[in-house]
């Protein structure tokens, strides 16, 4: 059996790495000839540290910060529990060690992201820009937020006093706004700028992202919708890529769909959350939040009820 990878993100190059590694005869191509190196460094700690363990990375040696607070709009202070912010560029170059080739295959691995460049499109996809820099700020290490319904804007500590700051949204336009808000909120100054780069991020969930597989096409990652309410794509799409290979590794391809839609079911959760919050409906969104809270929680940051609640009657 040969498989080729299509997309050497964060999903491909892991599947490329765990599939070599045990044996199995795999070819990966990208468009790009090195890794991407833009934003998207936040990780969830625990889950990731297990997954790429099976790699023989460790993540401890990537870590650039661990932000105490993730401060919500300048008033909702969440202790941080499990973000962490990686090295991604450093660890996605320690995964590149092969040389990209397109062979075909009997078993393609769609892994290209928001492209979706294999499988069938979407009807109805739901793709929002992103816009990002890298730039210097002088501020405690914490992950700074300023949201409104449709996106937010993002200040993430990468150490030694450089940033990711940036946001997303549905147009350009808007994210550029996002981020002058961003500034306003927490005093940001707009200088010290060391690139400026604009990406696609795809906001639906696993069962809106069908087909998953199609012949002998599977998607992992972002392609399928492994991104949660609030944008985390990175161990969601390690978890995906894993998900696919243990099938692989037990025969058991025809059940994969299905263990992705099982496994992912947090996902779903945020995005119905997520578009209570863009459609108005409050009462939708509460009754939803006892799951979020209880996800994310585990995930990411210490939430409580009241302080999603108060971060509701901003949004609604
Ligand atoms: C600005 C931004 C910030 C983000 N921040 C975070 C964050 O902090 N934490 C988090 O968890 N998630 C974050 N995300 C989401 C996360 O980055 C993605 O969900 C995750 O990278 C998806 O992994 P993937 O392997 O599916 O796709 P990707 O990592 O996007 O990889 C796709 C690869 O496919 C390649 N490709 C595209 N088209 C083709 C083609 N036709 N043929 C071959 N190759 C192709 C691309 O070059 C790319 O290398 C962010 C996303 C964006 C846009």
């Amino acid at each position: 059996m040969k498989i080729q990878i299509y997309g050497a993100g964060i999903s491909g190059s892991y599947l490329y790495n765990l599939l070599s590694q045990n044996g199995f005869e795999v070819g990966i191509f990208d468009v790009r000839k090195e890794p991407d190196c833009r934003c998207a460094w936040g990780f969830s700690y625990s889950e990731t540290k297990e997954l790429y363990r099976e790699v023989g990375l460790n993540v401890d040696d990537y870590v650039l910060s661990k932000p105490e607070y993730v401060i919500l709009n300048g008033k909702i202070w969440l202790k941080n529990r499990e973000v962490v912010i990686l090295d991604k560029k450093d660890i996605m170059r320690e995964l590149w060690r092969f040389e990209l080739r397109d062979e075909g295959g009997n078993i393609l691995i769609d892994a290209t992201g928001s492209s979706r460049a294999v499988l069938p499109r979407i009807k109805n996809d739901s793709i929002y820009t992103t816009v990002q820099y890298i730039e210097r700020q002088d501020l405690d290490e914490n992950i700074y937020i300023h949201m409104i319904k449709t996106g937010y804007a993002w200040a993430f500590p990468l150490g030694n006093g450089r940033w990711h700051v940036g946001a997303g949204d549905i147009t350009k336009e808007r994210a550029f706004e996002l981020i002058r808000m961003l500034r306003e909120t927490y005093d940001l100054k707009d200088s010290d700028k060391a690139c400026v780069c604009f990406g696609r991020i795809r906001l639906l969930p696993p069962s809106k992202c069908k087909p998953i597989v199609y012949g002998n096409v599977y998607g992992v990652g972002e392609a399928v919708g492994c991104v949660s309410g609030t944008g985390e794509g990175n161990a969601p799409s390690l978890k995906c890529a894993k998900i696919l290979y243990d099938c692989l590794i037990n025969d058991e391809l025809e059940r994969y769909e299905e263990r992705v839609l099982r496994e992912f079911w947090w996902i779903e959760v945020e995005h119905d959350f997520v578009s209570a919050i863009q459609n108005g409906k409050k009462i939708k969104a509460l009754r939803l939040l006892p799951k979020v809270i209880s996800v994310e929680s585990k995930r990411s940051v210490k939430h409580s009820f009241v302080t999603m609640k108060k971060m509701l009657s901003m949004l609604i």
